[in-house]
């Protein structure tokens, strides 16, 4: 089959897909022939994001991905519109909440850790149940983990540590859910030109340019054909595993 239509009668989920890296996954995505399920709590984001996709039967979604019964009504409504569940699904929601350890608030910690882990856990759950209740053979999860979750950053003290919790949570998963043919990876992005890094100030990021030996920040793109690969069959004998999209960053 031609690399370009690598995920015809795939069904996705992309949470988070209203912007950034999430984003250019569903237009990834949609080019390759999948049917896309952009989720958002930034409905107008999910709204654009649609609105540039290539033709197909795609929905843009509001979800609040922190939130059980929002990601129960998101899980439903897709069944609802699709007529079968999700059976791939990128866990790609996502916030930063940046401040020292020493200055670090209780507020700001959970708030990080409810999305991206929290989050991810909910989605991954959620996606699972109704793939595996619905009988279908197969399935691919993929987590936006990050390669800070490995190796620390400053300032990130709740967003690092909520990564690292996204790669444990992965692994865990590819375990329990091989039995039912359904593969879970992480992706492990450096510093990805996106709306969450237009927050981090210009010399940090000159900085963090400046050590990736491939010579320039990532793209969104860049990880979204990261993601295409591992939603296809390319990948089939790949799950726990996490990916670095780095540039060559920290290794
Ligand atoms: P982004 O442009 O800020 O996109 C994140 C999207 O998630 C936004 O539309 C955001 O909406 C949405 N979101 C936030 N909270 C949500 C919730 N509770 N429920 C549903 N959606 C929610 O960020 P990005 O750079 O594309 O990042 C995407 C993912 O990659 C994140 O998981 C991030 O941690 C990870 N990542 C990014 C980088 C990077 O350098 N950019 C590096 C490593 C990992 P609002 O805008 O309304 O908050």
């Amino acid at each position: 089959m031609a690399a370009h239509l690598r995920l015809r009668g795939t069904l996705a989920l992309v949470t988070g897909g209203g912007s950034g890296i999430g984003r250019a996954i569903c237009a990834r995505f949609a080019r390759e022939g999948a049917q896309v399920a952009i989720a958002d709590c930034d409905e107008a984001g999910a709204a654009q994001t649609l609105r540039g996709l290539q033709a197909g039967d795609h929905q843009a979604l509001r979800v609040d991905v922190g939130c059980a019964k929002s990601v129960a009504d998101l899980v439903a409504q897709i069944q609802a519109r699709f007529s079968r569940p999700a059976n791939v699904c990128v866990n790609c929601a996502g916030i930063t909440m940046d401040e020292f350890l020493l200055k670090q608030t209780e507020e700001a910690f959970d708030a990080v850790l409810r999305v991206n882990l929290k989050g991810t856990f909910l989605v991954t759950q959620a996606v699972a149940k109704a793939l595996v209740a619905s009988g279908a053979s197969g399935g691919s999860i993929i987590n936006l983990g990050s390669i800070v979750g490995k190796v620390g950053n400053l300032g990130q003290v709740n967003y690092s540590a909520s990564k690292a919790g996204v790669e444990a949570l992965s692994k865990t998963a590819a375990k329990e859910l091989a039995r039912y043919g359904i593969r879970c990876n992480t992706v492990l992005p450096g510093f990805v030109r996106s709306p969450m890094t237009d927050k981090v100030p210009q010399k940090v990021l000159d900085k963090f340019a400046a050590m990736v030996p491939l010579g320039r920040l990532g793209e969104p793109e860049d990880v979204a054909e990261v993601c295409a690969f591992l939603a296809s069959d390319d990948s089939r004998y790949i799950t726990g595993a996490s990916l670095e999209v780095t540039g060559g960053l920290f290794i």
